[in-house]
């Protein structure tokens, strides 16, 4: 089918009428993909089932032999033909996943760079020696530590991030010589289908990268029962991810998780407060709060509270919200139950002695899925959003008065993805660091992610890490090679 495609485009790949025709091992079924900022048909997507599923792990399967043994600048090579792809075609893969999942443009070029850094960085990485030798304990053996592929990859992606949460995983699985079948959110196929037509194009060969369309639970549990799936890397919530853990468990996979977060942001009496308040607003509201890193919850020393409340909330009333197309600073969120979510948290925190500085409605004039940037200061502990990932744009703001304190506050979760801390003090910031138990700790900043970093939670925010060399391990095994010349 994605022959038919290539045959009927010519450089261009924002014809979401012919990319939607075209997932691998389609039939006739159809998802319909809307645009959430005004609730528009943008495709209709064919999709597949389980003989579909299965049928694209007998792709990867047989692909497996030659793809795993082609020399390494090979397979460098062609990532880097998909690299310059994705990048040649930045603005129409923005417009599509503007269409399909709503964030401003701005972001969506954002997310396409960040998206390619990953391919880039695999396609370096594949060169980098996967042989290690062994200093030997036995008299007249020779050891050695060889990396293989591990065979054929799962990878299941979520809308936040329809391009980035791809590549991040297939770079590296195709980089070490694993064949892929990727499943991606139903919100988000169009983006998903668009980087599947750029790494045919790059010269993937048939069966390398394979992108299956369908209800989740039937295309991912084909994959978890099958045997042949070696490794299953998964970015979603925390609850799917456990489904997916407990029904990988009979094929024994490697896994890597990566969920939900609920990022405590705490700041300190003495912090640059201008640049507290400025980072806060990126950490709360980039992609409209749809982030696995959005801070959830704001802790703020008592000296400094009444302020860093009234200047985050003048800063928030200054946001814009609109469509993507617009490059507002907030767009939709991506469908009902996030904004009945955000709805719910502010009503609970309310209810619960919460006092609201701004926002906590739908902004009606645009449309239901716009849920306008909310300030809610003195959320006490026992509200759910102080406890659940609310995944939107709403900051819960509570106040603290000691270090020990903030820190069993922002520890007292199941999760552990990313702590902000904002301090100017080196000591402060020193036990900080080592006490929060997060798999990442931001010191007064908010950007920490790229390709050359091992991106992960600690706790229930997931198992392994994506990026950076840690993130072939779940991709390769080691074969421990022990020679005596006889
Ligand atoms: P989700 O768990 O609902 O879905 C993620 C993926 O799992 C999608 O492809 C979906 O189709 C699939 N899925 C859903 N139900 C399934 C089932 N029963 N069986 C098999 N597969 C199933 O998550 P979402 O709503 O798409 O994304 C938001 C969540 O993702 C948030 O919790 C967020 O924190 C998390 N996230 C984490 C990271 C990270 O790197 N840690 C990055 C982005 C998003």
């Amino acid at each position: 089918m994605l022959d038919n495609l290539s045959s009927r485009l010519t450089d261009r790949i924002t014809d979401t009428a012919l990319l939607a025709g075209h997932g691998d091992f389609a039939g006739e079924g159809r998802l319909a993909v809307r645009d959430p900022a005004t609730g528009d048909l943008v495709a209709q997507v064919a999709i597949s089932d389980a003989t579909g599923a299965c049928a694209a792990v007998d792709a990867a399967q047989a692909a497996f032999a030659a793809w795993s043994t082609t020399l390494p600048q090979h397979r460098a090579a062609t990532l880097h033909r998909w690299h310059d792809l994705i990048l040649a075609a930045k603005e129409d893969l923005a417009r599509i996943m503007v269409a399909e999942q709503g964030k401003p443009v701005s972001e969506a070029r954002g997310e396409i760079d960040y998206a390619a850094s990953f391919v880039q960085f695999y396609a370096e990485e594949a060169l980098r020696p996967n042989i290690e030798g062994v200093t030997s304990h036995l008299a007249d053996a020779e050891m050695e530590l060889w990396r293989e592929p591990v065979g054929v990859a799962a990878l299941i992606t979520p809308w936040n991030f329809p391009c980035a949460m791809i590549t991040r995983k297939a770079a590296a699985a195709l980089g070490a010589g694993c064949t892929v079948v990727i499943h991606p959110s139903a919100e988000t196929p169009l983006s998903a289908l668009a980087l599947a037509e750029l790494a045919r194009r790059a010269g993937f060969p048939g069966g390398v990268v394979n992108t299956v369309i369908g209800d989740a639970a039937t295309i991912v549990g084909e994959w978890t029962r099958d045997a042949r799936v070696r490794a299953l890397s998964f970015t979603g919530s925390t609850e799917v991810g456990r489904l997916l853990y407990r029904q990988s468990a009979d094929t024994v996979k490697r896994l890597v998780m990566e969920l939900g977060g609920h990022a405590p942001f705490i700041v300190f009496k003495g912090a640059d407060l201008d640049r507290a308040v400025a980072e806060a607003v990126k950490a709360k509201f980039a992609t409209s709060g749809q982030d696995c890193l959005g801070a959830n919850r704001f802790y703020i020393h008592r000296p400094i509270y009444d302020e860093f409340c009234a200047r985050f909330t003048a800063a928030v009333e200054r946001l814009t919200i609109g469509t993507g197309m617009d490059d507002p600073d907030i767009g939709p969120l991506i469908h009902d139950r996030q904004i009945d979510k955000q709805k719910a948290h502010v009503a609970d925190a309310l209810a619960q002695g919460a006092r609201l500085l701004t926002g906590g409605s739908v902004d009606e004039d645009l449309g239901p899925l716009f849920f306008r940037p909310t300030v809610l200061a003195d959320v006490p502990d026992e509200a759910a959003i102080m406890s659940e990932e609310t995944f939107g744009p709403v900051a819960a703001l509570s106040v603290f008065d000691d270090e020990e304190e903030v820190i069993a506050r922002a520890n007292a979760s199941e999760y552990g993805l990313v702590a902000y801390v904002h301090s100017l003090d080196p000591r402060r910031i020193y036990r900080l660091t080592r006490a929060l138990q997060y798999g990442m700790v931001a010191v007064n900043r908010t950007k920490v992610t790229g390709a050359p970093i091992p991106f992960g939670g600690m706790k229930q925010s997931g198992i392994g890490r994506e990026g950076a060399r840690q993130g072939l391990e779940a991709f390769t095994e080691i074969k421990y090679v022990c020679r005596d010349w006889g």
